[in-house]
């Protein structure tokens, strides 16, 4: 309760602050249907290899920008990869 004039000061200008902030960000699109992969194959390491940092970790839709479906079928054949030891599950 005690925020409430503070925070309507500020609203202002907020959006005008900082435009460099959002250079980082690519361009989203889907890799699976720009190039109309239907089945991700489990045994392409070529292909799941950018979608495993090295962590081991499955990149999030947000950073890599895969669409909800193919991060699903994606998220299955990595599943599917680690259970046959073609990925490591972690990092070291
Ligand atoms: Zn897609």
């Amino acid at each position: 309760m005690a925020f409430r004039k503070s925070r309507m000061q500020q609203s202002g200008d907020a959006k005008t602050a900082n435009p460099k902030r959002f250079m980082v960000r690519r361009k989203r699109f889907c890799k699976f249907c720009a190039d109309k992969i239907d089945y991700i194959d489990y045994k392409d390491q070529r292909l799941l290899g950018p979608f495993i940092p090295e962590r081991g970790k499955i990149l999030p839709r947000r950073i890599s920008g895969v669409c909800a479906v193919h991060q699903r079928k994606l998220s299955e054949a990595i599943k599917r990869a680690r259970h046959l030891a073609l990925i490591p599950f972690t990092a070291d």
